[in-house]
C-alpha cells in the first residue's frame, strides 16, 4: 500500500499533497521513465519546470498511468526569459502544450530576478493565468521578502504559495514568518540538501532514523511534514523514490523535531541567493 500524503489546504477549490516528486536535473530522455515510477509508486502531486527541459517526459508518464486528471497535481514554474507580461502568458501555453494537459494545478514564477526588474508584471500576468482558467493556484519561488512583500503589495494577491530553499541547515525562519502573516503555505525546494552538505549523516539525523527504523531522508522529510511545509524530494533511484514517499506515515516526536530545528546554520544556503540571482 503506497503512504498516505495529506493534504495541505491551497485555494478554495483545490488543496495540495503535501509530500511530491521533483524531477530538478532529471534528464529529458529519462523524465518520462522516472515519472511513472514514482506515479507507480503512489505520488500524485509532481514539480516541473520550464527551465527542465522535462516536461515533454513527465507530461507522457502522466497521459500513460491513467490516472484522472483531477487525482493529480501537477506544478510548473516560468523561467526568467519571460516574465513580460504577453511573454509569460505565451509561455504558460507553451508548457501546458509540451504537458499535454489542458491547465496545471500551480504555475510559478520561478525566480524574482530582482536585477531584471519585472517580477511584479510576471506576478501580474500568473494572476491572469488564474483568472482564465489555465492555472488553478498561482505562487512564487525564490522572492526575496522585499520583491514578495511588494507583489503583495501592487496587485493586493498573495502568492498561495512561496517555494523556496529550505532544508534543516537552512530553515528560512523570517520567510516562513511573513508566509504565516499572508496566509502564504510555504514549499521546500533542496528539502534534503541536495547532496550538498553532510546533513544526511548528521548524527542528530541519523540517531532519529535509527531510533524509528527509517532511514535519514525519510527523518528529514518527516521533519519537513511535521512543520506543515509542502516538500518535493527529487530520486532517479526506484528504492528512494518508494522510500521518500513513505515518509509521509513517519510521524517525530516534538522533541526529535526540536533536536533538528537545532541545525539551522547561517550559512547552510546550498543554492543561489535569490535576492542576487541574475537571469
Ligand atoms: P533534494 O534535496 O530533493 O535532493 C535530491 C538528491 O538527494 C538526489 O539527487 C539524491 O542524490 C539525494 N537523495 C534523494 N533521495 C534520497 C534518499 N532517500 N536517500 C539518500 N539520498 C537521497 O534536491 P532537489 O532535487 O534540488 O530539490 C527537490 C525538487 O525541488 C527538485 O527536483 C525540483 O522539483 C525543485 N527545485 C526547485 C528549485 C527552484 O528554484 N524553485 C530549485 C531546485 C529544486
Amino acid at each position: 500500500m503506497p503512504a498516505t500524503v495529506p493534504d495541505l489546504p491551497l485555494t478554495p477549490a483545490r488543496p495540495i499533497p503535501q509530500l511530491g516528486y521533483g524531477v530538478f536535473k532529471v534528464e529529458p530522455e529519462v523524465a518520462e521513465e522516472v515519472t511513472a515510477q514514482a506515479l507507480a509508486a503512489g505520488y500524485r502531486h509532481l514539480d516541473t519546470a520550464t527551465a527542465y527541459r522535462n516536461e515533454e517526459g513527465v507530461g507522457r508518464a502522466i497521459a500513460a498511468s491513467g490516472i484522472a486528471r483531477e487525482d493529480l497535481f501537477v506544478t510548473t514554474k516560468l523561467w526568467n526569459d519571460a516574465h513580460a507580461f504577453d511573454d509569460a502568458i505565451a509561455a504558460c501555453e507553451a508548457s501546458l502544450e509540451r504537458l499535454g494537459l489542458e491547465y496545471v494545478d500551480l504555475y510559478l514564477v520561478h525566480w524574482a530576478v530582482p536585477s531584471q526588474g519585472q517580477y511584479v508584471e510576471a506576478w501580474k500576468a500568473l494572476i491572469a493565468l488564474q483568472e482564465c482558467g489555465l492555472v488553478r493556484a498561482i505562487g512564487v519561488s525564490n522572492y526575496p521578502r522585499p520583491q514578495l512583500e511588494e507583489i503583495i503589495e501592487a496587485t493586493g494577491v498573495a502568492p498561495a504559495i512561496h517555494q523556496i530553499e529550505l532544508h534543516p541547515y537552512f530553515q528560512q525562519r523570517e520567510l516562513r514568518e511573513v508566509h504565516e502573516q499572508h496566509g502564504i503555505l510555504t514549499e521546500a525546494w533542496g528539502p534534503l540538501g541536495q547532496g550538498k552538505s553532510d546533513l544526511l549523516e548528521n548524527p542528530a539525523v541519523t540517531g532519529i532514523a535509527e531510533a524509528h527504523g527509517a532511514s535519514p531522508a525519510q527523518v528529514v522529510l518527516a521533519w519537513h511534514l511535521a512543520h506543515g511545509i509542502v516538500t518535493i524530494p527529487k530520486s532517479v533511484t526506484p528504492s528512494r523514490i518508494v522510500e521518500n514517499l513513505a515518509a509521509a506515515e513517519l510521524e517525530l516526536t516534538a522533541a526529535e523535531v526540536a533536536a533538528i530545528d537545532e541545525l539551522d546554520r547561517p550559512d547552510g544556503r546550498g543554492g543561489a541567493d535569490p535576492a542576487t540571482k541574475t537571469a
